[in-house]
């Protein structure tokens, strides 16, 4: 009755008054509460039951009402964190920029916010109006008009499957529009990250880009250089994961977002021959994202590198170092260039050098050479690499053919393809210039002048 009373108001307002929301039932939200995790249910259901108010909010409810299953849920709620923390067994306070609690069960983790308030004019930021540190909680309203964009700004009671929408985000994802909330440029300054958040969210979803929104970008992309490297490169992430990095990367691309911010995305997306690798890299990851299939992020960054790579190994190799030296110095000089700004973790940079590192290993097919690449732990890795390789026309595809092969083969099958690839592994050895030098021991049984030339290539 006061719901429909409220609606009935705001209904013949001109300007809604963003501290009341529109609330809006089941009939007319159409959430399928089969959608929703048990553990956000109860979290929300011991927070209420509690004496505080909590919701789903954010990227959940606007999956839900776009009727796909959320990959997490974020809870917003009147309690502070303390108090958070008290109601749950495993709960824990994290953050600096903005303090959260992670609530886990199990593996399940649920992100649990308080309420933001205005006082950002208070936040202490840095010269370009970024803000630094911003923990001044609020009431309900404030915290919506904090959130990025008006589809993300939308929270979910699971108790009364009710929807509350301040900012008309219910019709912004009606019409698949994405507008951020407030003053566009103001927006942007306090968190440069929006910009490509805007680009991710809008290539995901396949949204159009609301014109003012999109208006500022261009000038204002500088801005992400004040970022610090690693939020960067999360968002980077986060963004090539989605799904649709292709698209995202297009996006970039026409909104202005890439050009010598970046390093990586020039590297990418200028540079026309390794193009077709690198389409066809993110068209597999986008592929196996959508398949619900995990990528790692060390192959996702070698693929988008690999011509670079590729670029100064060459020239390395032309300028007289021997092809095993010639890759790990170009490898040294991108991972370099890189991390500068990208802010590469130690982990992903070590699975991408580990990945090339392998590919002159593929070439080598006699002997237990082989067999020993394929107890490789990230062989599998390098062996998708390698056939990306064939694919792209930068090799033979007769070398993927073999590989695919002798990895699903029996041991007579393997044998069998062994002692093919001897026969005529000499030919192919002749247009390889030869190393002369110490050979490692062990490497005896190499026969034939390819053989002796790849034991000393070999690592
Ligand atoms: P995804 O599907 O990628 O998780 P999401 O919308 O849930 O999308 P998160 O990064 O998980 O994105 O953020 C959760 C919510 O927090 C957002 O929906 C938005 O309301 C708010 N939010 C996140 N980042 C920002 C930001 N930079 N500025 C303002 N609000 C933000
Ligand atoms: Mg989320």
């Amino acid at each position: 009755m006061i719901k429909k009373f409220i609606r009935k108001i705001l209904g013949v307002k001109d300007e809604r008054d963003p501290t009341e929301p529109v609330i809006l039932g089941p009939d007319e939200h159409g959430i399928d509460p089969k959608l929703l995790s048990s553990n956000a249910i109860r979290v929300t259901q011991t927070l209420q039951e509690a004496g505080f108010k909590a919701f789903v909010v954010g990227g959940a409810v606007r999956d839900l009402l776009l009727g796909v299953k959320p990959k997490d849920f974020d809870i917003a709620t009147d309690a502070t964190p303390e108090e958070v923390k008290k109601l749950f067994r495993r709960a824990f306070i994290i953050g600096r920029r903005f303090q959260i609690v992670h609530v886990m069960f199990g593996q399940d983790l649920l992100e649990v916010t308080t309420f933001r308030g205005r006082g950002s004019d208070n936040a202490p930021k840095d010269e370009h109006g970024r803000v630094l540190r911003d923990n001044n909680f609020g009431p309900q309203h404030e915290d919506a008009e904090r959130r990025d964009f008006t589809i993300n700004a939308m929270y979910y009671d699971p108790a009364t499957q009710t929807v509350l929408d301040y900012h008309g985000g219910i019709e912004d994802i009606r019409a698949k529009i994405l507008r951020i909330i407030g003053q566009p440029e103001a927006r942007y300054r306090e968190d440069p990250v929006r910009m490509l958040r805007v680009v991710r969210f809008a290539a995901k979803l396949q949204f159009t880009i609301e014109p003012a929104t999109r208006a500022p970008i261009p000038v204002m992309a500088p801005l992400i250089n004040n970022v610090p490297a690693a939020r960067v490169f999360d968002e980077m992430l986060k963004l090539l994961m989605s799904g649709h990095a292709l698209a995202c990367l297009k996006e970039l691309r026409s909104s202005g977002l890439h050009h010598g911010l970046l390093p990586l995305l020039d590297v990418v997306l200028e540079q026309p021959i390794g193009m077709k690798f690198v389409t066809l890299a993110l068209d597999s990851t986008d592929a196996r994202v959508r398949a619900g299939k995990g990528v790692s992020p060390g192959f996702l960054f070698a693929s988008l590198l690999w011509h670079q790579v590729l670029e100064k190994w060459n020239a390395y190799r032309a300028a007289g170092e021997a092809p095993i030296p010639a890759l790990h110095l170009a490898a040294d000089d991108v991972l370099d260039n890189q991390t500068d700004k990208l802010a590469l973790q130690r982990r992903i940079a070590t699975d991408m050098r580990d990945i090339w590192a392998m590919q002159p290993r593929f070439e080598r097919r006699n002997g237990k050479a082989p067999y020993k690449l394929l107890e490789h732990p990230r062989f599998r890795a390098g062996f998708d690499f390698l056939l990306l390789r064939c694919e792209s026309g930068e090799l033979d595809a007769e070398v993927g053919h073999w590989w695919t092969t002798f990895y699903a083969g029996d041991v007579a099958e393997r044998e069998r393809l062994v002692n093919a690839a001897r026969e005529t592994a000499p030919a192919a050895a002749k247009k390889r210039p030869r190393r002369r030098g110490p050979r490692k021991t062990g490497e005896g049984e190499a026969m034939g002048s390819a053989a002796a030339d790849q034991g000393a290539a070999g690592e």
